[in-house]
């Protein structure tokens, strides 16, 4: 056999070897198809449910963006309120308090921070 030969024959059989490690590792890695966050996911649990009406549960920055905004739970302007204000968020079946799109937790129908925006413009 000729080097050159020799050379081809060497080139051949690890061309074949890096070729079936190849394989091996598509195949191994293909599991069960189903994405690995999946597998953790518990089918009952249910998801974590935050209070929107309870203030003990925001965070010291949340409570700070309320204080930031002025808020208060009764208006120094009798008629400018969060019930008239195009900001505020009713009550609902899920949701015993109206709340406000600039800040999270409760707001009183007879409050009021200085982003008042008159709901009836
Ligand atoms: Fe109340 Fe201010 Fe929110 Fe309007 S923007 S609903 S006044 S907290």
């Amino acid at each position: 056999m000729t080097d050159t030969c020799k050379r081809r024959k060497f080139i051949q059989q690890a061309f074949q070897f890096t070729s079936l490690l190849g394989i091996i590792t598509v195949v191994g890695g293909c599991g069960d198809g189903a994405p690995k966050e999946a597998k953790d996911v518990q089918p009952d649990a249910a998801p974590a449910q935050v209070n929107p009406c309870n203030l003990e549960t925001l965070t010291e920055q949340e409570s700070k963006q309320r204080d930031a905004l002025g808020y208060t739970d009764e208006t120094p302007i009798p008629e400018q309120t969060c019930e008239n204000c195009k900001l505020y968020i009713p009550e609902n079946d899920t949701k015993p308090c109206g709340t406000c799109t600039l800040f999270k937790g409760p707001v009183a129908l007879g409050g009021y921070c200085t982003y008042w925006a008159d709901r009836a413009v």
